[in-house]
């Protein structure tokens, strides 16, 4: 979290939004900013039973800058994923309160959280979205390219042959595509976007997006020059298909 962040003091406002027993929560977290925590979510991890989590630390940390007493963490990741949601499914049939976090952003979006989504909506559970940010979505709402269709295709495969697949079965959608990617691998995206999009292809590269550092490169692939790409931080890559 950045400097910019403005820790929550107190618990005021939990009263009538607390969690309730027997459902889970699927809490948005910030993506750099500690003041994109929402007021629900604040209220939410405040008041359930436990948390499910990818890294305790990190939430822990994340507990901390909110000034929310510590409270029982699980881990949540997708080793064990399936055995993780079925111990978090008899808390929920026990009535207890949880509520799912990432490390950063909204879970099951290119993270953990579909398995526990789909066991808990099988057996009747009540899941209730707490809607908070989503590096896909914030880049998308300000990097100038078509919004009235967008495709997420997350990570790309490694391989360029299963990348080829991907692209090939995409090929009739019009709009912006969005993908995610590790700076240690977004110089070779680049190079691996030559090859399937035409160099006047219009693309958006949001870097760090609601960090000190954030930015954006608005232009087209052929005039990207990937070498001036950090090799730290976090991308979201938005290309225009069909412009
Ligand atoms: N669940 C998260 C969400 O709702 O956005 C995404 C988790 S995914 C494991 C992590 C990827 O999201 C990063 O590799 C990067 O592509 C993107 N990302 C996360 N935070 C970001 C940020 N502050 N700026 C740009 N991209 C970010």
């Amino acid at each position: 979290m950045d400097d910019r962040a403005i820790p929550f003091q107190g618990t005021q406002g939990v009263g009538k939004n607390a969690a309730q027993p027997g459902v889970l929560y699927v809490v948005g977290t910030p993506i750099g900013n500690l003041s994109d925590l929402s007021w629900r979510a604040f209220n939410i991890l405040s008041s359930c039973d436990c948390i499910a989590c990818e890294t305790p630390q990190v939430t822990q940390k994340l507990l901390t800058l909110l000034n929310i007493p510590k409270k029982p963490l699980f881990t949540y990741r997708d080793a064990g994923e399936i055995q993780s949601a079925q111990h978090l499914l008899r808390k929920l049939q026990n009535q207890q309160s949880v509520a799912l976090v990432s490390d950063a952003g909204t879970p099951s979006i290119s993270d953990p959280g579909y398995r526990l989504m789909k066991i808990c909506q099988e057996q009747g559970v009540r899941v209730v979205p707490i809607p908070g940010p989503n590096a896909a979505i914030a880049a998308l709402s300000m990097a100038g390219l078509p919004t009235n269709a967008f495709l997420f295709l997350g990570f790309l495969p490694p391989k360029e042959g299963r990348i080829a697949k991907l692209f090939q079965a995409n090929q009739a959608f019009r709009g912006t595509i969005v993908l995610y990617e590790s700076p240690h691998r977004i110089q070779k995206l680049i190079l691996t976007l030559r090859k399937f999009f035409d160099t006047n292809t219009r693309i958006a590269i949001t870097h760090e997006l609601t960090k000190l550092n954030e930015s954006c490169y608005y232009g087209t692939l052929e005039d990207l020059d990937e070498s001036t790409l950090s090799l730290k931080g976090e991308y979201v890559v938005l290309i225009e298909q069909g412009g």
